[in-house]
């Protein structure tokens, strides 16, 4: 293989997503392969996965029975559309979300990428009300410093500045409601931080619940915000106002299902059913593309009807339910349920907490954020105050490609550095990214304090 045509070519013709491209130029990277938690580059360097390839990978790379089952599959068909007609291991998938999902959810709406499922919430919860004739039941209600994907639906009801700022004339107005964390409160309370939001979220209702269709939130987690956790009974109370004023309640579990955060969705740490519930990312084991929108028999049958009614719900791609991907998505489940995966990732949670623990006796790390095996480590210049270092020398961003050296790979948020490894991690393998990266931040948050003295 000719590496250097690989990147010139790669300079020369390609775009990559959520990148600055002069980055990419200065430090390119071209996977090759992969296998279990390693991907291997173009020169055969091997780097540990610990971001999960993007938040999604769970049982580490070629895991054979999902392999085969694709293979399997590939031996039968690789796609046939959705429209208008199911096939099989849709019907096999959909049966087998059902019954994962909290009691109460007995729809699946499949589609390709998590904005796509959060899309079609938005469309969904929409079109319920304007079917049922309450018609001015149209806006939506978000928590500030929200993520809920990148298509210009899903931008409206999220609300990271740097990501949507520059879009804000191409979107619709949302509720913003103050998301309920301690680091951003005045008082630096918990409590007092979900009184509040509660609070300003049962104001918002009692004044606007006649226009409003749908309370839109990340499930217990807000991840591309900078993995901040809703403190315990926010979400539930959330339910029970939605319920009180006629809200659809919409639950994001893109980034959350599937294990990540110790349970098998994340809602289940608070008992809760939303209305509609959007799933991606670990559905497949991170294999291919699907996703889901899974919602109640009271939210369907209001789309239920004569064609001339004109109930129908009018969306769905050329490779929406594509059988590769169920199929692939089969094979994820029956190996959550064959080796107990998620008490399994819930234990290496644990273990992952005390690996941390070390972690924040650095001197630059503040806060360490976790869920499961959804954590954030906040890269700080000065611990005592939080104080964090000027955005412009990504310092966060630096710590990473000192990472991609030491043999371990993950992608920042701002001064947060992600750590989500495959589920599937082993405790030697978690041990070995801890190390480098408390190398990695120790040098460069170091680095840069020396300079300036
Ligand atoms: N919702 C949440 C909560 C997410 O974290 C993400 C992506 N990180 C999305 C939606 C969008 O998912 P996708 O990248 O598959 O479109």
């Amino acid at each position: 293989m000719d590496t250097k045509h690989l990147y010139e070519i790669s300079q020369k013709h390609m775009w990559l997503p959520f990148t600055q491209m002069k980055d990419y130029e200065e430090a390119p990277l071209i996977i090759e392969s992969g296998e279990g938690v390693r991907l291997k580059d173009i020169h055969g360097n091997e780097y540990l996965d610990g971001y999960s390839s993007l938040w999604l990978n769970v049982h580490g790379h070629r895991r054979l029975e999902i392999d085969d089952a694709i293979k399997e599959q590939l031996d039968r068909i690789a796609h046939s559309t959705l429209l208008g007609a199911a096939n099989v291991p849709s019907i096999q998938l959909a049966e087998k979300l059902i019954q994962l999902t909290p009691e109460g959810l007995t729809r699946v709406f499949y589609s390709d990428s998590g904005a796509e499922s959060v899309e079609i919430a938005i469309k969904m919860a929409y079109q319920y009300w304007q079917n049922k004739g309450i018609t001015e039941k149209t806006k939506f209600v978000t928590l500030a410093n929200g993520y809920h994907g990148d298509t210009v639906g899903a931008i409206s009801v999220g609300s990271i500045d740097i990501y949507h700022r520059v879009y804000s004339a191409l979107m619709f107005n949302s509720f913003a409601v103050p998301f309920p964390s301690a680091s951003w409160h005045p008082s630096g309370d918990e409590q007092t931080a979900k009184e509040e939001s509660l609070a300003a979220m049962r104001t918002l209702f009692e004044e606007h619940h006649e226009q409003i269709a749908g309370l839109i939130v990340e499930s217990m987690v807000q991840g591309a915000g900078g993995m901040h956790m809703m403190p315990a009974g926010y979400l539930k109370e959330l339910e029970r106002l939605c319920g009180e004023f006629q809200i659809l309640f919409i639950v994001d579990e893109v980034a959350t299902g599937f294990g990540r955060t110790g349970k098998m969705f994340a809602v289940e740490h608070e008992g809760v059913s939303p209305d509609i519930m959007t799933i991606a990312k670990g559905i497949t084991g991170g294999y291919l593309p699907i996703a889901a929108t899974v919602t109640t028999e009271e939210v369907y049958e209001a789309f239920y009807g004569d064609y001339k009614e004109m109930k129908t719900f009018f969306h769905g791609h050329s490779y929406t339910g594509n059988q590769l991907g169920c199929a692939a998505a089969l094979a994820n489940l029956a190996i959550f349920e064959k080796e107990n995966l998620v008490e399994q990732a819930a234990r290496k949670a644990e273990y992952v907490k005390k690996l941390l623990t070390e972690i924040n006796t650095l001197p630059h790390v503040g806060e360490i954020r976790q869920l499961g095996l959804m954590c954030g480590i906040e890269i700080v210049k000065d611990k005592a105050t939080n104080e964090p270092f000027p955005a412009e020398e990504r310092t966060a961003y630096r710590a990473t490609l000192r990472m991609r050296e030491l043999g371990m790979l993950t992608r920042p948020l701002g001064n947060v550095i992600v750590f989500m490894p495959p589920l599937a991690s082993s405790y030697e393998d978690l041990d070995e990214m801890a190390v480098i990266m408390k190398q990695a931040i120790h040098e460069i948050s170091n680095e840069k304090v020396y300079a300036e003295n």
